[in-house]
Order: C-alpha cells, then sequence, then structure tokens
C-alpha cells in the first residue's frame, strides 16, 4: 500500500469518528432545546443527515478495502470527548451550542477539503465525489447557523428579559 493509500485510508477513519463525534454533540443538544424550534429541527435534521455521512464514509474506506474493525474504537475515544464537551453549556446553551455547531462545522469543511485533495491525488474519483457531496452540506449547515446565529441571540436576550429559565434553551 502506498504512502499516499494509507494517508487517506487514516484521514477516512478520522472523518468517521468525527461524524460520530458529531452526531454525538448533535442529538445531546437537540434533546436539550426546548424553546427554539426553528433551530431544534435544523439541528435534528442535521444529526440524521451526519449518521448518512458517516455510512457514507466507511464505504469509501471499505470500498478502498480498508479495515473497518478499528473504527469503533476510534469513535469512542471522540465519543468521550463530545460528551465532556457538552457539560459546558450551562445557562447560555443554547447561544454556546450554535457557536460549538458552527465551530465544528468548519472543522468538517477542513477535514473534506483535506479528504477531496488527498483522494484526487492517490486517483480514487468515487471518494472525491463522496467527500464533495458531504462538503456541500457542511457548507450548507455552517451558513444556516452563521446566518440565525444573530437573530437567535436576540430571541436568546429577549426572552431572558423575561423569564430566564426559558430563555438559556
Ligand atoms: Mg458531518
Ligand atoms: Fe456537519
Amino acid at each position: 500500500m502506498s504512502n499516499t493509500e494509507e494517508r487517506l485510508l487514516q484521514w477516512l477513519r478520522d472523518a468517521h469518528a468525527m461524524e460520530k463525534q458529531a452526531e454525538q454533540m448533535l442529538s445531546g443538544l437537540a434533546g436539550r432545546i426546548k424553546s427554539y424550534p426553528q433551530l431544534k429541527q435544523k439541528i435534528e435534521s442535521h444529526e440524521r443527515l451526519t449518521r448518512d455521512q458517516a455510512q457514507r464514509i466507511k464505504g469509501c474506506i471499505e470500498r478502498l478495502g480498508g479495515d473497518t474493525s478499528v473504527l469503533k474504537d476510534a469513535a469512542a475515544k471522540f465519543l468521550a470527548m463530545g460528551q465532556g464537551f457538552s457539560g459546558l453549556f450551562v445557562g447560555d446553551e443554547v447561544i454556546k451550542g450554535s457557536l460549538a455547531s458552527y465551530t465544528f462545522e468548519q472543522m468538517e469543511i477542513a477535514s473534506y477539503e483535506i479528504l477531496i485533495a488527498a483522494a484526487e491525488e492517490f486517483g480514487d474519483p468515487k471518494t472525491a465525489k463522496v467527500c464533495e457531496e458531504i462538503l456541500a452540506e457542511e457548507e450548507e449547515m455552517a451558513e444556516w447557523l452563521l446566518e440565525n446565529i444573530g437573530p437567535l441571540t436576540r430571541e436568546y436576550l429577549n426572552r431572558e428579559e423575561k423569564d430566564l429559565a426559558e430563555a438559556k434553551r
């Protein structure tokens, strides 16, 4: 196996673990949001998409003949990180949750750019295409979060003026 192929497989495994972490973060966040139905719905739909992305990445690894038995361990490591992270969201949880989600999307965008370049370099147009499709989904989510964080902040502050407990999530 060439160095480039090994790298491509390693980065695909990293991406799979990243999506598993994303799934965990998104489902935790969606489950706690109460007063912001539009945000909750968007997070839930991206969670479903995220689950599918993990499957598509796994498919790429399998098609390349890579070992998928190690995926579980790597994902478990990321999951623990994700759980620790969600403990940060106290008080202004809905704002911090949106901020963290946006940050995560940016990491995903860069990761798929890396994978597209690696897949092209190795000569695997199928993997490149899968990663381009996922990249577009991450860009759409990042854009949505960025467009909505201003209005969300105003809504949050208005609610907080009236009822602190209801505002925070
Ligand atoms: Mg994703
Ligand atoms: Fe995403």
